[in-house]
């Protein structure tokens, strides 16, 4: 199975399998320490770098901005979402998706 992922129009969206999947402009909440000092941290995404597939989840480099501090930093290997049979699943930017150490959090 082969997992086709890119950025189009500018660095404003990533692509899955020929097909425009996740957009710059939607609000991500991350988890206090990985972006800046706010808990969580609500970062508009301005623009995706570079998109990859660590497994079956979809991995963006990206540009983005703390609404609340005004941070304006890069984030590696934000998961956006997965790959599930083939088909991509987006995660939902309101949920807090990243962290620094996976390890805290035992589901
Ligand atoms: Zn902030």
């Amino acid at each position: 199975m082969t997992i086709a992922v890119r950025t189009l129009d500018d660095a404003a969206w990533i692509s899955v399998n020929d097909s425009r999947q996740v957009s710059v402009s939607d609000v991500w909440t991350l988890s206090r320490g990985v972006f800046c000092d706010c808990e969580p941290a609500y970062v508009l995404l301005k623009a995706f770098v570079d998109v990859g597939v660590d497994g079956p989840i979809v991995v963006a480099d990206a540009i983005g901005q703390c609404l609340d501090c005004g941070t304006r930093d890069s984030i590696d290997r934000l998961p956006v979402g997965r790959i599930v049979d083939g088909d991509f699943r987006p995660y939902d930017p309101e949920g807090v998706q990243w962290r620094v150490e996976p390890d805290t959090e035992n589901p």
